[in-house]
């Protein structure tokens, strides 16, 4: 029988010096039992997966494209696209796979709904005393709002959700494998959707980087993934090679021009944000119709804090209880 102590001496012998100990974690907020079987980051990752929060994110959109479809992806299948990119590359380097894995699932459960557009509508709304960002909204997530207290996670998988993305690095290894895993799924799922539902073509990609990264969606994220690997390897930072920084970059230009500012993703996106707006209004002057569970807090931040847990189909089942007269059918 393998117990946790077990699992803490295996890392500490087979992982890399740069890995981040599970047995050396700074701990939790609120100091717990450690789990007979789990490692601290093992613990950590089912927490998240068990959580509402997780759940949700099924019915959250990635990108804002139009008609929909049961092969687009969604938040929840980008994040587990991020966890296993991050896992890859974790291994690789030979650093902790489960810490990594936890920082991945978790990274985007503070998402607002209808993707991007809505993180910029929120922000707007609470402008200028407030400000929205995803990063923060997903701390405070495990932090508070699961289930009206949070998840209690390790500093090692917090600091990771905070700092995914903007110009402060995590301060383990592992959380600056999610930072470029997140970008690596991104950037691929979305080329592969758009191409999907006829919105890009493949052959109108950029070329300039065709015989680093091939020619499938396959092939680019290999390239991708073993680019960091070895660019990282030994280093005390992940990092890229000058042309898998060059190359992914250009694909991220590329789909800043050519897809997310098409006039069918951006009226779809407004249309998610009208939603959204009138949803934050309304509960600015209904507070008692929000849930108990959303923590008490000054009232702009308590109506976003419910308001971004929501998912597109639930702002849209409200929005209709709302604002459209019950006998009233589209
Ligand atoms: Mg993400």
């Amino acid at each position: 029988m393998l117990k946790r102590e077990d699992l803490e001496r295996r890392e500490a012998e087979m992982l890399s010096p740069l890995a981040a100990k599970s047995a050396e974690s700074r701990g939790r907020l609120h100091p717990t039992e450690p789990c007979p079987l789990r490692t601290a980051f093992q613990r950590d990752r089912d927490r998240i997966i068990h959580s509402k929060s997780f759940r949700r994110l099924k019915y959250k959109t990635q990108v804002f494209l139009p008609g929909g479809g049961d092969h687009y992806r969604t938040r929840l299948t980008h994040t587990l696209e991020v966890a296993q990119i991050g896992r890859t590359i974790a291994r690789g380097l030979n650093l902790n796979e489960d810490l990594t894995e936890a920082i991945g699932l978790g990274h985007d459960l503070g998402h607002t709904p209808f993707g991007h557009a809505g993180e910029r509508m929120l922000d707007r709304l609470l402008a200028p005393e407030h400000h929205f960002r995803h990063n923060e909204q997903s701390l405070r997530v495990v932090d508070a709002l699961e289930d009206g207290k949070g998840l209690n996670l390790t500093e090692e998988v917090r600091d990771g959700i905070l700092r995914h993305t903007g110009d402060v690095l995590p301060f383990t290894l592992e959380g600056q494998v999610i930072r470029f895993a997140d970008r690596i799924a991104y950037v691929n799922h979305d080329i592969d959707d758009a191409v999907r539902i006829g919105l890009l073509k493949p052959e109108s990609l950029p070329d300039t980087y065709a015989g680093f990264l091939g020619d499938t969606h396959g092939s680019r994220i290999d390239a991708l993934v073993g680019d960091v690997i070895a660019a990282s390897d030994g280093k005390g930072e992940i990092t890229q090679s000058e042309t898998g920084r060059a190359a992914l970059g250009e694909l991220r230009t590329f789909l800043f021009e050519h897809l997310y500012r098409l006039p069918v993703v951006a009226s779809e996106e407004e249309k998610g944000c009208h939603i959204l707006k009138a949803l934050f209004e309304y509960y600015m002057n209904h507070e008692e119709e929000i849930p108990d569970t959303i923590p008490l807090s000054p009232l702009p931040l308590r109506v976003k804090d419910y308001v971004a847990g929501m998912t597109d189909k639930f702002a849209e089942e409200r929005y209709k209880e709302i604002f459209i007269p019950s006998g009233f059918h589209f």
